[in-house]
């Protein structure tokens, strides 16, 4: 076994000068080195790290000054402490030179015992607390290393987690709205209540995936805003109308203030300030029994300048609800914390949605702050800062993608796309159910590529329902294939995870054709919902991209879309 006591490395040419200085320093426990000449030092220090040196100056052939120079060029002892220790090099002169040598000491013979035995404790123990020191630097970065090893295990998981989440809930989702329709009136009406209920379920599912994978790309800063002008009063209308109906369900008010000195387009995304409201709107009606919501938007205007304060404009939710308690009101936006642990059984909700808010507020600019009385209410209030007041730009209109959060962009997908199908083609949006001739869907061809089979099943079951011939391949490959002995395909549905060729691979390999089917429509339609796995869905030669579980209305309008302007 290594011996693991310190070392001290002793220099000097005569014997009997060595042992002398080991019998004054015999009670430390230490392990002595000897030397008998500078190059003798020098080659025991490549071998050794020393937690001091007690070098003679005076030297045959190579004295201590020089000894040390070249010790110091060893890595291992590059800043051990040397005492020179010499009779007749005494003066000022040789001290500076022993300093410049790297000496950090000097001894004049003869030695007095106490003085060499103070020095040397007290350089023992600064080597002591250098060897404590590099232990703990070695642990924080192991540390560091398995703390980022694990952030992106977990990064990871919660990736594939929400991949693998979307899949099967593409099925319920769709089966269970198929079934709670019961079109063709055949179930008793019970038994559609249920698959409604199965729906639902599903769709709070789907939430808590897409919160969570919000969460990881707000971790590692993945999320990507759309800043653009935002005309603040439709927006605010807009939530007006989505929640005017659910406090008439509850028996609430629900008003509605806009004050007149409020600009009128703010700088953000309106996308995640829609996310942050819903999510404050949601929780306000959700907690509230009895009373309303007041929904605020006003401005700071200072008063004598008339220029906007620092947090220039504030949009707050109040509600009459069941308050929470002042000590709670931190804890509230920590992950996965819920006041009362109960209330998700009263209430529902998964207590990340504040986390969330306060995380994107912050990406936008703002910060969230609450104020609430237990058993009175609470006013949680989105401050917006100077920065995002833009009284003189016009908007632009807002750039639709598919998103996670259906309902937020829904509309406004729908109804551009709606327009577009309106006016090439004046027909009723959704395809008839069976294939008369108002049915533009009827017999058109579809390659729909994936590999999951509830998936192949389901997509059969609602696309064949609305008069689609449907093919498939179960990865990218037999995609490619079928494509090749099928010229008369309309459009392809490509999921992207697949086994032996993937959906971005078929995607580009499809483009690549030499006959006119490489122009064929594709949408992409995959569980990778990160606003980047939608860029490489386009870069691979996707026309469109729909996350799963996919909106069936958004897929027919798409379809309807691609086939039209494809003009088949
Ligand atoms: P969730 O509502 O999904 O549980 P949130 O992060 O949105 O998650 O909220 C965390 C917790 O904060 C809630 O469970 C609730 O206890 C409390 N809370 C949030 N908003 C309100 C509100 N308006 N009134 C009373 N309590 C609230």
């Amino acid at each position: 076994m290594e011996n693991s006591r310190p070392k001290i490395l002793i220099v000097d040419d005569r014997m009997e000068n060595l042992v002398a200085l080991e019998e004054v320093l015999e009670d430390f426990d230490v392990e002595m080195v000897r030397a008998l000449s500078g190059n003798e030092a020098v080659a025991r220090s490549i071998r050794n790290e020393f937690a001091l040196i007690l070098m003679d100056v005076q030297m045959p052939e190579m004295d201590g000054f020089e000894a040390v120079e070249l010790i110091r060029k060893e890595k291992r002892n590059e800043n051990t402490p040397v005492i020179f220790i010499s009779a007749i090099y005494s003066d000022d002169y040789y001290k500076i030179k022993g300093v410049n040598a790297g000496g950090v000491d000097f001894i004049t013979k003869p030695i007095i015992d106490d003085v060499l035995i103070g020095k040397v404790k007290i350089f023992l123990e600064i080597y002591e607390q250098k060897l404590k020191l590099q232990e703990a630097i070695k642990n924080a970065k192991e540390l560091a290393i398995e703390a980022q090893q694990a952030d992106r295990a977990k990064t990871e998981f919660l990736t594939n987690m929400s991949h693998e989440f979307r899949t099967p809930l593409n099925s319920i989702l769709l089966l269970s709205k198929t079934i709670a329709e019961n079109a063709e009136n055949n179930m008793p009406q019970e038994q559609a209540e249920l698959a409604t209920d199965i729906h639902s379920a599903g769709q709070k599912l789907l939430i808590m995936v897409s919160d969570l994978l919000d969460l990881v790309e707000i971790e590692t800063s993945k999320l990507e805003l759309k800043l653009a002008p935002l005309d603040l009063q439709s927006f605010i209308e807009n939530l007006e109308k989505h929640y005017k109906p659910i406090a008439v369900s509850k028996g609430l008010f629900f008003r509605v203030e806009l004050k007149d000195d409020v600009p009128i387009y703010i700088n953000t995304d309106s996308r995640r300030l829609h996310q942050i409201l819903r999510n404050l709107l949601s929780n306000a009606f959700k907690f509230t029994l009895e009373g309303g919501v007041n929904l605020r938007v006003s401005c700071n205007i200072d008063k004598k300048s008339g220029a906007h304060t620092g947090d220039a404009l504030a949009i707050s939710v109040t509600d009459t609800g069941v308050g929470i308690a002042e000590d709670k009101l931190e804890e509230i936006f920590k992950g996965f914390y819920q006041v009362d642990g109960g209330t998700s059984r009263q209430f529902g909700g998964t207590g990340q949605g504040l986390l969330i808010c306060r995380e994107l507020a912050t990406l936008l600019d703002g910060n969230i702050q609450v104020e609430s009385v237990e058993g009175k209410g609470s006013t949680f209030t989105m401050y917006f800062s100077s920065a995002c007041i833009q009284n003189e730009l016009q908007p632009v209109p807002a750039v639709f993608t598919e998103d996670r959060w259906s309902a937020d962009n829904k509309n406004g997908l729908l109804e551009q796309l709606k327009e577009n199908g309106k006016k090439r083609h004046g027909r009723k949006l959704k395809a008839a159910s069976i294939c008369d001739h108002d049915n533009i869907f009827c017999g058109k061809k579809i390659l729909l590529v994936e590999d999951d089979m509830e998936n192949i099943r389901t997509f059969k079951k609602v696309l064949s329902k609305e008069g689609f011939e449907i093919i498939v391949g179960v990865n990218g490959r037999q995609g490619l294939e079928a494509l090749r002995n099928n010229p008369d395909v309309d459009l392809v549905l490509m999921d992207i995870m697949m086994p032996v060729m993937d959906g971005y691979t078929a995607m580009t390999e499809i483009r690549k054709l030499d006959s006119a089917i490489r122009e064929v429509p594709i949408i992409a339609v995959t569980g990778k919902a990160m606003e980047v796995d939608r860029q490489k869905c386009i870069k691979a030669g996707a026309d469109e991209y729909l996350t799963k579980p996919v909106d069936l209305d958004k897929l027919f309008l798409m379809i309807e879309n691609l086939i039209i302007r494809d003009g088949s």
